[in-house]
């Protein structure tokens, strides 16, 4: 057997654990079909499970990720849009309530924009897709005081904005969320810490998610990284 044993061991600890838990959530999303209402486009980093991240159950996050977290903008004519259809699902079919773009500190993607390494070289697939986040880059070009490790973090949350502006270019978005059917978000996860910040729209500022169990109390914290 080739399949990874560390994916068997996983699965017989989910039929333990999880499937007898859930296992009527499971046959009941089966008959009716899956009906989220929040959509989470985040990075394809192992670290950032949304999932794992707000503890989600069966049927609750219609989930896509990709390098970095990134939305093209609308583009109707071309090839293959991978995040444009699962945009488009979301939104038109599912009819979800919320997007949340859910960036997080030390992205690879966003590392590998800032420095060029080899062999992730312009032409190559991670350098044309990172490319998305070039208007981003343009808009901090002139802080010239922030050390590198200040300045990804920058790179990474300003990115996110960017993507927000991104999904309005979309007819079927700018719509919903102008008649408040639809509601855009802003989200970053800092790895080593486990935080949450969260964008305040009025602001611009990424404020920490409060802990309590209300979920909803902002309050001050330590820089997210
Ligand atoms: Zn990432």
């Amino acid at each position: 057997m080739e399949f990874p044993s560390r994916l068997i061991a996983g699965y017989q600890a989910f039929r333990r654990s999880r499937l007898p838990v859930e296992q009527d959530r499971y046959r009941e999303l089966a008959e009716t079909g899956q009906q989220p209402e929040i959509m989470v486009i985040g990075c394809c980093d192992s670290r950032v499970s949304p999932e794992v991240i707000f503890d989600a159950r069966p049927g609750e996050l219609f989930v896509v990720r990709n390098v970095a977290n990134l939305v093209p903008p609308y583009s109707p004519t071309g090839l293959t849009h991978g995040v444009s259809a699962a945009l488009e699902f979301a939104v038109q079919a599912l009819k979800v309530q919320h997007i949340v773009v859910l960036g997080h500190a030390r992205c690879g993607g966003i590392q590998a924009f800032i420095s060029q390494d080899a062999p992730l070289s312009a032409g190559d697939f991670i350098g044309r897709w990172m490319s998305l986040i070039e208007p981003a880059a343009k808009m901090l070009k002139q802080r010239t005081d922030l050390s590198p490790a200040d300045y990804l973090t920058q790179l990474e949350q300003a990115s996110i904005v960017t993507m927000l502006d991104n999904l309005m270019t979309f007819p079927f978005v700018r719509s919903r969320v102008e008649d408040r059917r639809l509601r855009l978000h802003a989200a970053y996860f800092g790895v080593a810490r486990g935080s949450l910040l969260i964008r305040d729209p009025q602001t611009g500022a990424f404020m920490p998610l409060g802990t309590s169990a209300e979920g909803a109390n902002q309050v001050k914290a330590a820089p997210t990284r």
